[in-house]
């Protein structure tokens, strides 16, 4: 198709690209979203759960409910959209991806220089002293683990009502600011600040691009608009962004 031709061409003259991503890079994982229907947490809504008050009257439901959500995400993998990016990263090293997504399938994938917005559920700390749990401990605890300060341990991932991790959302913009050409991925940009993002780089000039089945609430902002899979295409503008990569080399 022309428009996957036309980005290559662009990718191939560029260092700096920024993948901008949400839950729809994680679709075709097969990755549930938060509304799905499973079981008891239908009677839940995630802005409950996903709550530090809930936390602190309830922490082994909230506990449990993470349980859940980590065991269903280890046994997806990531997709043909995520290695592509792997592949890319082989060519352009500046490359970063900022998720929205805390499923950790962007770093098994092999991504690097990946900046989690919203944490990652693989990762843990306590509340109280803030000393961090970060190797998938606690894999069979069926109940809130107890840090040694005997702080109740929580999933290292931004709640509903919280801020962003000091720094995270500052390094973001950077990366926004250094690029040459900015993807948008399978995010419908609603949530904020992550959705000023993309606003970011439309005001500095940047070269945008969506891939997203659906038209968002951001689309009229891009250069160029892919309404497809981004499993699907991706591979397809990476392996032909290589092919022009080595023929400038000639
Ligand atoms: P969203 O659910 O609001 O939007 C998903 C977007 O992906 C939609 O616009 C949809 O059209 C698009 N999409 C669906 N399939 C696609 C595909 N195959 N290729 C490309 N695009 C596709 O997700 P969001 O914008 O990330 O916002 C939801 C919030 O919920 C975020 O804050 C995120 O942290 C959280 N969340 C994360 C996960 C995860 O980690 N995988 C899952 C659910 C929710
Ligand atoms: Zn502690």
């Amino acid at each position: 198709m022309y428009h996957n031709e036309f980005i290559a061409d662009k990718l191939a003259s560029v260092n700096r690209i920024v993948f901008f991503t949400g839950a729809g890079i994680s679709a075709e994982s097969g990755v549930p979203t938060f509304r799905g229907k499973e079981g008891i947490w239908q009677k839940f809504r995630p802005e409950e759960l996903a709550n530090f008050n809930t936390f602190l009257t309830n922490p082994n439901l909230v506990w449990e409910w993470y349980q859940y959500r980590r065991r269903i995400i280890r046994s997806v993998l990531p997709n043909a959209g995520h290695l592509a990016i792997t592949e890319l990263q082989k060519l352009k090293l500046a490359t970063t991806v900022i998720t929205q997504n805390v499923d950790n399938l962007h770093k098994r994938a092999g991504n690097n220089n990946v900046i989690e917005l919203h944490g990652n559920i693989e990762n843990n700390y306590c509340i109280e002293c803030k000393k961090r749990y970060d190797n998938i401990e606690f894999i069979n605890n069926n109940t809130v683990p107890l840090c040694e300060c005997g702080g109740k341990i929580r999933p290292d991932v931004v709640w509903f009502g919280e801020n962003l991790p000091p720094g995270v959302f500052q390094s973001a913009e950077k990366a926004v600011l250094e690029c040459d050409v900015f993807f948008s991925i399978g995010t419908s940009s609603i949530v904020y600040p992550a959705a000023s993002l993309p606003i970011l780089a439309s005001r500095n000039n940047k070269f945008l691009i969506e891939i997203n089945p659906n038209e968002t609430e951001l689309s009229y902002l891009f250069n160029v608009v892919i309404r497809e899979k981004s499993g699907e295409v991706l591979p397809k503008i990476v392996s032909m962004t290589k092919e022009k990569s080595g023929s400038n080399e000639k």
